[in-house]
This record gives structure tokens, sequence and C-alpha cells, in this order.
């Protein structure tokens, strides 16, 4: 190997490390052409400490590189498993089918054989592999990356070898990036510590994360964790991980209580026997997109801090940016043969993919304390913003899950279609401003867009009302980028307070109850800065309409339990609650744009109806299965006991059950949902319905012709075909 080494210059890449960044990263840049030489130290088969599982991400790219076909043999993960080791214990299950992609399964693979498979297909695809080599430093000049001083383990030492770019693929301790100045920030690393056991008895196949731990006197909360991954029926890899840096001592005598309290209190490993001894190694979680890259050199995988804060899981990041970094390189290369600029591209990229989650984890490791009161707090609540909260922080799947354009329209899919560019690409804009003003202090709302399935986050955007109503006029509409986040962002502040909950312990805090708080402030004084900066009228105007909602609210939980209240009062309840969603978006773009005198009139007359109409399709939709995707501002009704339309309607039938299953603690969703599908309550709530259709269908005939109109028509549709779903 030495000799080809010798005889080989005008390497495209040389990547140093094979671990899965450095070989995914190689087997792309092979299968583009690309002369690429890996580096890695050992020989293989090698071990590598890690807890093996893999997510359906991960299985996603391995497939793409051929090397999942050959894990036939490896039992299917169902799902994952939060152990939240309170107390009390309490425990909830994520299953892998609501993740977006093509597999519903993660695996767990012992990295002795995974990283062997990696390496191989990146062999077969073209890539020069050499083993026994020691990276010593990378050769610079002029500040850039020209190639790397090599050790040979039967050969040459100090050996020279140059390249166009070079990847550092070399892992938590990463060497090149050290040398190149991009090494991680300090305190924000972390460890970890596996081991095997066999003899284990009645596991599930789910991969299970036991948090948080604690210190020895069991009062202290640690930002750490446990794990159980099993291999096989009744063997598993066990192990513990802790943020921030920590004495290896420590770190051993987490792991020893940890095995000592699974050994005495989990029925599971009563003759549970090692069978591997304990492997640790650092975790580094300190993702920053500015620190990825510098002129010559990407990093991938651990080098770049890829590790996700949560859960301790980088190789689907590895393989992942590996990918990146590869596709970045042959693209340059295409542009410039010669010494091509990469670092700009890939720091662009990278921070799309992985910045708000790991910010959100670089966050929370420094406020673990928070964070663990919040989710011990919110872990039992399914109220939506904590659905969201625990997914996108407790589900170990890339950031980079399908997030992007596609992803930011999925709710809006059945209005926009893909037959309106514009819109299309000015709702997107907004939901990339919406989504960078918010990154940085809550960065988990920087998930919304893949946090779909089980907990969805926005259903409704009033920034779609509002360039739709701007069609009316000719005015430039400059502003509306700003206000279009300014009404989500509102939206989102509604949605956000819509999970305070009662406390109904009454003895301890409600942590989920301030975090609710605190995140609607966030997002209302984020909204009014966006608003208009100069001009009051916007801020007024978005204040104004949240009041009304907020008033409406209130006067519903004033109602709160009674079944005997007449519609005319309910509705009137809900109007003030939910059409000022509707109606200032629409008023707000006709105004903006300058549209004619009556137009915003009957926009507004439209977004009453509109919101009525959505409005009682969400509150039949709460009786559902599909339930989790009503409307979040109304989602949380029920366990509120306010009683709504379709539970009134039912009562005018049957008052003595709709009052006991609404009065009992929890109220009885099914006894509720039975009486609510009676035909005499739908028959009800579609004339309800039918209704607020032909009031908005009447609005919408008194505008002028305008490329609006058939989106707002498709609107008054889907609000209706929602409904008729629940059928
Ligand atoms: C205890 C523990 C448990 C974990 N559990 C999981 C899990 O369950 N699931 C999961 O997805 N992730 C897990 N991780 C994280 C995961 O192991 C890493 O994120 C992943 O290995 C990163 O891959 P990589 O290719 O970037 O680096 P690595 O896998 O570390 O590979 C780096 C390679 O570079 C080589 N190298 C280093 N320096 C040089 C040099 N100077 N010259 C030549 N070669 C060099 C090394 O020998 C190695 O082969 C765990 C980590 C730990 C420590």
């Amino acid at each position: 190997m030495t000799a080809a080494l010798f005889a080989t210059s005008g390497w495209d890449a040389i990547v140093v490390g094979a671990g899965p960044a450095g070989s995914a990263c190689a087997w792309h840049l092979a299968r583009a052409g690309r002369r690429v030489l890996l580096l890695e130290r050992h020989h293989f088969p090698r071990d590598k400490s890690c807890g093996d599982g893999l997510t359906p991400r991960c299985l996603e790219l391995l497939d793409e590189m051929g090397v999942l076909a050959q894990l036939d043999g490896y039992g299917r993960i169902a799902r994952v498993r939060v152990v939240h080791r309170g107390p009390p214990l309490r425990q909830r299950d994520f299953g892998y089918d609501g993740v977006p992609g093509r597999y519903d399964y993660g695996l767990v693979v012992p990295r002795m054989r995974l990283d062997q498979l990696v390496c191989q297909a990146a062999v077969a695809a073209g890539a020069v592999l050499a083993e026994g080599i020691q990276v010593r430093e990378l050769v610079r000049e002029a500040g850039r990356a020209l190639g790397v001083l090599v050790d040979c383990e039967h050969g040459p030492r100090a050996l020279r070898l140059d390249a166009e770019v070079v990847v550092a693929a070399d892992g938590a301790n990463s060497r090149l990036a050290a040398g190149m100045g991009l090494g991680g920030q300090a305190g924000q690393l972390g460890f970890a510590l596996r081991g095997y056991c066999e003899g284990l008895r009645g596991l599930d196949p789910c991969q299970e994360i036991h948090l948080p731990l604690a210190d020895a006197s069991g009062d202290y909360l640690l930002p750490a964790y446990g794990w159980i991954f099993p291999t096989s029926a009744t063997s598993a890899n066990v192990g513990v991980g802790i943020m921030g840096r920590t004495p290896l001592d420590d770190v051993r005598r987490l792991s020893t209580r940890f095995w000592a309290t699974l050994r005495a209190s989990d029925p599971r490993f009563a003759d549970a026997r090692d069978s591997a001894p304990l492997l640790g190694a650092p975790l580094r979680f300190d993702f920053a997109p500015e620190r990825c890259a510098a002129p010559g050199l990407l990093l991938v995988g651990d080098a770049a801090g890829l590790t996700s804060p949560f859960t301790g899981e980088g190789i689907s990041y590895g393989l992942e940016s590996g990918r990146l970094a590869a596709r970045t390189i042959d693209r340059a290369l295409r542009a410039a043969p010669r010494r091509p600029d990469v670092e700009d591209d890939y720091r662009m990229l990278m921070a799309h993919h992985f910045a708000g989650y790991f910010e959100l984890g670089r966050h929370s490791a420094r406020r673990h304390l928070l964070f663990w009161k919040v989710l011990d707090s919110s872990f039992d609540s399914e109220r939506p913003l904590f659905g969201l909260l625990r997914r996108a922080a407790l589900l170990p799947e890339g950031a980079g899950s399908g997030a992007g354009d596609s992803a930011l329209m999925d709710d809006l899919g059945p209005v926009v279609g893909r037959g309106d560019p514009l819109l299309r690409r000015q709702l997107i804009d907004i939901g990339a401003a919406l989504v960078a003003v918010v990154r940085r202090d809550w960065p988990f709302l920087g998930r919304l867009d893949s946090a779909r399935g089980a907990a969805r986050g926005i259903v409704f955007r009033p920034s779609l009302l509002m360039l739709l109503a701007a069609r009316f006029g000719a005015a430039d509409a400059r502003p509306l980028r700003r206000l279009g986040v300014a009404l989500d962002l509102a939206y989102l502040g509604l949605m956000a307070q819509s999970g305070v909950e009662e406390d109904l312990s009454g003895a301890r805090d409600n942590w989920s109850n301030k975090f609710a708080l605190l995140l609607g402030d966030f997002l209302f004084s984020h909204a009014l800065c966006q608003a208009d900066p100069d001009d009051a009228i916007h801020a007024d105007a978005i204040m104004g309409a949240l009041e009304t909602s907020c008033r409406g609210c209130l006067a519903q939980l004033s109602t709160a339990g009674r079944v005997d209240l007449s519609p005319d009062v309910a509705r009137s309840q809900l109007a003030d609650r939910i059409a000022p969603l509707f109606i200032l978006p629409l008023t707000m773009g006709a105004a903006v744009a300058g549209a004619a005198p009556g137009v915003a009139q009957a926009l507004g007359e439209y977004g009453r109806a509109l919101g009525l109409l959505f409005a009682c399709g969400e509150e039949m939709l709460a009786f559902t299965e599909r339930a989790p995707q009503a409307m979040a501002v109304l989602a949380s009704d029920l366990t509120r006991r306010v009683a709504g339309l379709p539970l009134l309607y039912a009562a005018s039938c049957q008052p003595a059950p709709v009052q006991a299953a609404l009065n009992a603690d929890p109220p009885d969703r099914a006894v509720l949902a039975a009486l609510v599908a009676l035909p005499a309550v739908r028959a009800a709530m579609a004339g309800e319905m039918a209704r607020h259709a032909q009031d908005a269908g009447a609005a919408l005939r008194r505008l002028p012709a305008a490329s609006a109109a058939a989106p707002l028509h498709a609107l008054l549709r889907h609000g209706l075909e929602r409904w008729r779903d629940t059928a």
C-alpha cells in the first residue's frame, strides 16, 4: 500500500479516518469519479466504543451505499423507549413509524462489524484505502490545507501526501481540526462508556434511553443518561453518557451506579453477565457551522462535533456530513479543478442541516436542570408544544432528515399545491425567516418542519392569508415578509400559551407552565419586533387581535364544564377566539398592498366565516383518531372541559351522559366521541359549517378578480373536506 501512496499523486481528496463519516465521504467521492485516498491508523476489523444504535435515517444512508443489505441478520428495533427516572419512574415509547423517511425501524450493529462494511463499500466504489497510517498533521501554506504528513506503520515516516481538499474524519479527538484552530469549545465535551452483557431476560426490541441520571446522593440530577440497546434477545450494549467535561473516574462511578441499579431493580438484569470490558470515548456535541471548515479542509462526523447532545448518537450525522462534504467537494472541483473553494458552501449546507438541533442541545446541556424540570413536568402531557419538545429533543433522529423546502410546505400542501410557485417561494422564505428568528433562543422551533407525525407543529399559517390578500392590491409588497413572520410568530405564541395547563397536582412547581408562558412571551415579543420597528400600527393590530382572541378564550374558560350553554353564546365565544387569527392577516395584507376600499371589508368577512368553519371542523376532529393533528390552539380544550359546539349539540339530545363524561377526571374522550358521532349531532354540525361556508362564499363573490381567488376558494373547500374526512 505504501508503494501505491508513493506511486500515486494528484489526489482530489484525502480523507483522514475510516470511521462511518470518513468511509461515507470516500464512498460518495469515489462514486462521483473522484480520486480519493482514505487513511486509517488501525487495521480492520477494529473496535470502537459505541452504543451501536442505528436510527432509520442511518439505515437510509447505509442503504444508499449498499451496506444495509448486509445487515439482514440483525433484529429490527421498532421504537425508542425513554425511561424518565423520576421519581416516579415513567416511560414513553416513540415509535420509529412516525419518523419521516423510508425506514420504520432501527438496528443495533456492533461497530467491529459496521465500520468494516462501510469501509469495504468505499473501497468497492473505488476509494484507495491505506491502513496502519497515522496522520501526524496537516500540511499548510498561506492558511490553506494542502495535504497531510503521515507515519506509515511499515514504511516511511513524515511522508507528505498532497490533495486538492483534505477531509478530517478523525473522530472526537480530531488532530486535524485542532491543528487548524477548529477544535471544540472548552467545556462542551462529554464522555460515554459502554459495555456488553449477556444472560438478559425479556428484552423488548427497543432502544432504551434512561434519563436523567443522578449523582451518588441521588438528589442532584446530572446532565447524564444511560442506555440499553439489545444486540439479541438475551444480550445488550449497556452504557452511560454525560455532557460536560467530567473526570474519567466520575464517569466510571456513574456507570457503576447505573449497572448496579439495573441489577438491583430491573428483573431483566437478574442474571446479567458482563461479556466485554468497558470502553469509553469523548462525545463531541459542540457542532458550530462556522467551525466546520477552513480553506482546503472540511470536518465531518465527530471531528465536526456532530454527536447528539441528547442521546450521544452520531453515526447518522457522520454518514450525512460525509455525504455533504463529498457533494461540496465534487461540485467545487467541477468549477475549479485546482485548490477549489469549499469552505463557504459547506458551512452553509451544514448550518441548514444541523444547526437547530445542535443549538438546542447546547442550550439544554448548559441549562440541563431547567430542561429536566420541563421534561419532568410535561412528560405525560399531550399538549402539542410538549409533544414537539419531546420529539425534537428525545427522538434520536438526524436534524437533516428530510427537512427542507418540501417539508416546510407540507401543512399547506392541500391548499397551495405546486401550481403557484410564487406563493410557495414566499411561504418558504417566511418559514425560513421564522425559523431563523426563533432558533437562537428556542432552537427546537427550528424543527417544526421535521416534527411531523404524532405531533404536528403548524397546521395553519396566518402568513398564507396575508400573502393572498395582498394580491388584491398593486403596491410594492416589500414589508410582506416581515409581517408574515410577525403574524406566524404571534400565532406560535398563542400556541405556546395554549400549552399552559391547570396545575392539578398543586403540590409541585409546574415547570411546563412556566416554560409555556416564557415561550409565549418570547414569541410575542419577537412578533412585535418583526411587525414594524417604525410604525406602531401593525404591532397594535397584532396585539389587538391577540387580545380579542385571549378574551374569547377566557370567556370559554369561564363557562367550562357547562353543557347547558346556548350554541349562540358558544359560537360567539369561539368567533372571538378564532376569527381574529383569520381576519387580521387578510385585512392587513389588503391594507399593506393598497387594495381598493371595500376589499379589506369583504376579506374580513370571509376571514370570520372561514375561521368559524375551520374551528368547527377542528372541534369535530378533536374527537377522532386524528386529534393530534387538530389546530394547536384548540387542541387542549377538552382537558380544560370547554364543551364546544359538538358537545353542546350532543347535550341538547343527551345532557346527562355528556355532563358525566365531561366531568370525569380526565374527561372521558371515548364516551364523548361516541356522543358526538350521533347522527343528530353530525347533522347539526354539518348545518353549522354549511352556513359558515355560505357566508365565506358570499364574501368571496364581492371581491374583484385576482390571482388569489382560486386559493381562497381552495381554502374554503379544504375547511369543509377536513371535516368530511372525519365521517
Ligand atoms: C460510548 C459511546 C456510545 C455511543 N453510542 C452511539 C450509538 O448508539 N449510536 C450512534 O449513532 N452513535 C453513538 N456514539 C457516537 C458515535 O460513536 C460517533 O458519533 C461516531 O463513531 C462518529 O463517527 P466518525 O466516523 O466521525 O468517527 P470515528 O468513528 O471515531 O472514526 C474515526 C476514525 O479515524 C481514525 N483516526 C483517528 N485519528 C487518526 C489519525 N491521526 N490518523 C489516521 N486515522 C485516524 C480512527 O482510528 C477511527 O477509525 C457513541 C459514542 C460513544 C463514545
